[in-house]
């Protein structure tokens, strides 16, 4: 029933299933489980008065009212009102209308207005009255909104208190998409089949399935719905930590590389300092799993700049003195670059060839390397550390004695891909590299039993960074500082969050979107978020503001060859600020850089955040760190406050974890690109308690039955089984 295509729905033909599909829905199920992306509580009617008193308990509570005109809106919410006069229609530039009236209630007046959407002039008259929603604003003592959304009260009628917000697709309007989804519940009703084991539902306490999908759909009621929302979070973790568990739960294999102790002196002689002793320590734990029986799955841990690289080398250097190859896999083709330029400059003096290889490697090239991976190289020709991006397990790429896997950065990979590395590496030495400490909750999840290697020492003479908090009040000051650091032959990083393009007009739709809210209490979204800043034209008006500077700009969307050559520069010195998205957070290394400002430091989790600052400090002059924020909630402050009081990567994450929920470090990023798994929900739960049980439940149901085929799990089995198809389609 639930396979069946949604055209056997009624009212839908071949074009509306072909504006379905374009949105994956093609069958009843995927409408069923095509849920909403946030819910509007319409049903808490406020006075004009209690709007208004919320605006100006908003203002008051400010501490630093930015100096320009802050247009500040009230969080979304529903007033009754009733038209006071006609609407007035004018249309300004270029066929825009403007449709404008008052409305009041027993407690005073709101003007609202409309921009084009000129038919309501048709809709609204004097005397009538609706229920609008929306963002409200304060001019002077006026209460004011611009396309709210309106619903007409009806003697009688009544309206839903909690409306769904789905996601939609050109010709499918919320009101239709509700129709749909309500359609194809009614239809498969019968087909809603319990799959979570019963005595997980009993021990978590959450609703059946077919309850908890009515109530996503179409709440009851603002409890109902959070039981929903806690049991879809639930399931997303339970579902991926299983997968994980399921898949992660092989036995130890014995090595069929087998290595011999090898002398490291002549890699440390070429080395331009001395390792630290936790290094050292390292280096020996490794070496001691190369030559051992089994396959060495091993992580290496340790805060940003605490030298995991070397230790890598290291690694790389036993296994090719061993005879074997090599592999370097890293998220990102800047630090596939920045490690190949590192590692050939170290290791090509021993004679040693590494290569380069990722998505952008020009085909003759790539020809060539791959031929120097193969089995039939000449004598001196082969290469034996091949360095690249996940283009090395793209389909076509054999690397023959593959001896040892390095994945630097790797939970910035997303767990899809890492799954099939995993796999590619299964019988094959791998030394995992995390960039970001990971909370120990996760740690277990996304690990299991691996061995950990920590480096927890920093290489000595290590210089304390400096950070600051400040506003845009600071901005002239900070402009200052910046030419300073350059007059002084130092470089400068500018980072700004991602942007995603802005839709054109406000319209009907728009109007709905801009005053969507995601609510319940498991998270809420924050609204009083400052606009954001784009690295590119952010990068043109410092070139104004600072003409006598040199300055550069990367951002995810230039090509690969146009990132690397700006980087390239940037390493040069030919860059005196470079300003840029979060590409460069990952191991990029130009020591000369003394200073970074972080634009909308709000947005970024902490650990990005400190995984930043590492960025700085590198070299032997004092560095900066500067967080630039106007964001005026207290959890933003206080997150931006930890920042600053801590350098332990560790306990960052752990505040992390709880403020932002799993999503940063499960690489949900990565997930959510490639729109394959649905970690949406679980993402941002905050509830560390909930993901706590979801993994050791995850892990006991996998102890217990570790093929997952008795009988209460099979409908788990089915679930978790469609995880991994999924995370193997991400990768081919
Ligand atoms: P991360 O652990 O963040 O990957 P890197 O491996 O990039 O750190 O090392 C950071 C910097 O520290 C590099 O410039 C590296 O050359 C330097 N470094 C590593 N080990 C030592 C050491 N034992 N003494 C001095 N500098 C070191
Ligand atoms: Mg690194």
């Amino acid at each position: 029933m639930l396979n069946k295509p949604v055209t056997i729905l009624k009212n839908v033909g071949d074009k509306r299933a072909a504006a379905l599909a374009k949105m994956g829905i093609t069958t009843v199920g995927d409408l069923v489980t095509h849920f909403p992306r946030a819910y509007q509580n319409r049903g808490d009617i406020l006075t004009v008065e209690e709007v208004k008193g919320r605006l100006r308990e908003k203002l008051a509570s400010l501490t630093y009212a930015a100096e320009e005109k802050v247009s500040l809106y009230s969080d979304p919410c529903a007033v009754i009102l009733t038209a006071a006069s006609e609407p007035t229609v004018k249309n300004i530039r270029r066929g825009m209308t403007l449709v404008k009236f008052r409305a009041f209630d027993d407690t005073g007046m709101c003007d609202i207005t409309y921009f084009n959407m000129g038919y309501m002039k048709d809709v609204v008259h004097t005397g009538d009255t609706f229920r609008f929603f929306g963002r409200f604003s304060l001019l002077g003592n006026r209460l004011q909104a611009a396309n709210p959304i309106y619903e007409a009260v009806r003697e009688g009628g009544t309206l839903p208190a909690i409306v769904p917000v789905y996601p939609l697709t050109a010709g499918i309007t919320q009101k239709m998409m509700a129709q749909l989804t309500s359609d194809a519940l009614r239809y498969a009703r019968s087909a809603l089949t319990e799959y979570l084991p019963p005595h997980i539902l009993s021990e978590m306490a959450l609703p059946a399935y077919s309850y908890t999908i009515d109530n996503l759909h179409r709440p009851e009621s603002m409890a109902a719905l959070e039981i929903a929302q806690r049991r879809r979070v639930f399931e997303e973790l339970f579902f991926l930590f299983t997968a994980l568990a399921a898949s992660g739960n092989k036995k130890k294999q014995k090595s069929r590389y087998p290595m011999g102790d090898i002398d490291l002196s002549e890699f440390k002689s070429h080395l331009p300092f001395e390792l630290t002793s936790a290094q050292e320590r390292c280096v020996s734990e490794i070496a001691r799993d190369l030559s051992g029986e089994f396959v060495m799955n091993r992580m290496l841990t340790g805060d940003v700049g605490s030298g995991k690289t070397v230790v890598a080398a290291a690694a790389l250097y036993l296994a090719v003195k061993n005879g074997y190859r090599g592999a370097v896999m890293v998220p990102t083709e800047i630090l596939a670059a920045q490690h190949y330029k590192d590692l050939s400059a170290l290791f090509e003096p021993m004679g040693i060839r590494c290569a380069l290889l990722t998505g952008s490697t020009p085909k003759r090239e790539r020809d060539a390397i791959l031929a120097s991976l193969s089995p039939i190289t000449m004598e001196g020709m082969g290469t034996d550390i091949v360095i690249g991006t996940h283009a090395l397990i793209s389909g076509g790429v054999e690397i023959d004695r593959l001896g040892l896997a390095v994945i630097d950065e790797q939970h910035r990979f997303g767990v899809a891909q890492r799954a099939a590395l995993l796999e590619k590496c299964e019988s094959l030495h791998s030394l995992t590299m995390s960039a970001t400490p990971i909370p120990r909750t996760l740690t277990l999840a996304l690990y299991g039993e691996i061995d950990v290697s920590r480096i927890d020492e920093l290489p000595k003479g290590r210089q304390k960074i400096d950070t600051f908090v400040v506003n845009e009040g600071y901005r002239d000051r900070l402009n200052g500082f910046i030419r300073k650091q350059v007059d002084e032959g130092h470089q400068v990083y500018i980072v700004c969050p991602a942007v995603e393009e802005k839709k054109k007009d406000p319209s009907a739709e728009d109007a709905e979107e801009m005053s969507n809210v995601t609510f319940g209490s498991i998270w809420e979204t924050e609204t009083d978020l400052p606009p954001l800043k784009a690295a590119e034209s952010y990068a043109a008006s410092l070139a104004e503001q600072l003409p006598e500077l040199n300055i550069a700009f990367v951002h995810g969307k230039l090509k690969p060859k146009q990132k690397d050559t700006v980087m390239q520069e940037f390493s040069a010195g030919n860059v005196d600020v470079l300003v840029s998205t979060t590409v460069i957070e990952v191991g990029v290394n130009v020591p000369n850089a003394t200073l970074m400002i972080v634009e909308n430091a709000e947005r970024f989790g902490l650990s990005q955040l400190h995984q930043l600052r590492g960025r700085v400090g590198r070299g032997s002059a004092k560095s900066y760190f500067i967080l630039v924020s106007d964001a005026r909630g207290d959890t933003a402050r206080q997150r931006l406050a930890a920042i600053k009081s801590t350098t332990d990567g560790f306990r960052i994450a752990e505040y992390d974890l709880e403020q932002r929920g799993p999503g940063d470090f499960l690489g949900s990023d990565s997930i959510k690109q490639h729109g394959q798994m649905r970690l949406s929900l679980a993402a941002g739960c905050r509830d560390t308690g909930l993901i706590e049980r979801a993994v050791a439940l995850a892990k006991a149901t996998v102890a217990d039955d570790p093929t997952l085929s008795k009988e209460e799990n099979k409908g788990l089995a089915e679930k978790v089984q469609k995880l991994l198809r999924e995370s193997e389609n991400l990768v081919n």
